[in-house]
């Protein structure tokens, strides 16, 4: 069982190290992958070329519609099922492997290997529904589910107590942008954020410096 962003991370390197993309590790292997988020979707298509001979992913929230519904126009966020280039690829070689409104309950092990997994259909509230459990036997599970926010021993580190929506914090030198203010996000909020924060920064250092001169 691994975190995903760990799992990702190795492989990356693995990949940078030796320019191969292709491995056969997880040949004849059947691999469940927790969360349908991107970080899920990058595991899945990460595993397909490590040679995975099979594929479970669970998303514990229920399936959004495929195309958008009347109360969700443009320029709203689009609230439809997403089909990532992972989930795409999974599809076409094994079909659909993905499961919504569903989580793993139990996982068994031996000699400190993962062998199953017992998983289980949600209600609304998230709680598995007696009856509809299902072992299925797994090899590896990678975690992809659960980023909260940014880690505050960081926050600790600098003594930052407060992040304001300009940027700023409680000491006057630190801005704060990005993933690390807002939590997990999208690339394009990084990039924005990361170009405001630097022009508020600039800004600041010309007010000083005409305060000086
Ligand atoms: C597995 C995964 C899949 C994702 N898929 C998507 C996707 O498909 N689409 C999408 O839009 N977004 C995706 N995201 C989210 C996206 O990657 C982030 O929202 C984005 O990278 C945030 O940008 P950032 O600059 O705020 O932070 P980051 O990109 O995390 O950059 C922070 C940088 O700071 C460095 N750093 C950390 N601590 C220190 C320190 N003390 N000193 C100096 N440097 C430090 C880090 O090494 C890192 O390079 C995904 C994220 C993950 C983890």
């Amino acid at each position: 069982m691994h975190q995903a962003a760990e799992y990702l991370k190795t492989t990356t390197q693995h990949v940078l190290k030796n320019g191969t993309r292709a491995t056969t590790e997880l040949q004849g292997k059947h691999v469940l992958v927790l969360g349908g988020g991107d970080t899920g979707n990058d595991c899945i298509g990460t595993v397909i070329r490590q040679g995975a001979a099979g594929i479970t992913q669970l998303e514990i929230n229920p399936a959004l519609p495929d195309e958008r519904t009347a109360q969700n126009q443009w320029p709203e966020w689009p609230m439809v099922k997403k089909h990532g280039y992972g989930q795409l690829e999974a599809q076409s070689l094994f079909g659909d492997v993905t499961s919504y409104s569903a989580t793993a309950t139990q996982v068994f092990g031996k000699n400190g290997h993962v062998t199953a997994a017992e998983i289980s259909e949600v209600g609304p509230d998230f709680k598995p529904i007696k009856g509809t459990e299902k072992r299925i036997n797994v090899d590896l599970i990678l975690l992809a589910m659960g980023f909260t926010g940014a880690e505050q021993w960081l926050f600790d580190a600098f003594n930052i107590t407060e992040c304001h929506d300009d940027y700023t914090t409680n000491d006057s030198q630190i801005y704060v942008a990005g993933d690390c203010r807002r939590g997990p996000n999208l690339v394009i909020w990084g990039v924005y954020e990361g170009r405001t924060c630097a022009e508020k920064v600039d800004a600041s250092l010309k007010m000083a410096s005409v305060a000086v001169d």
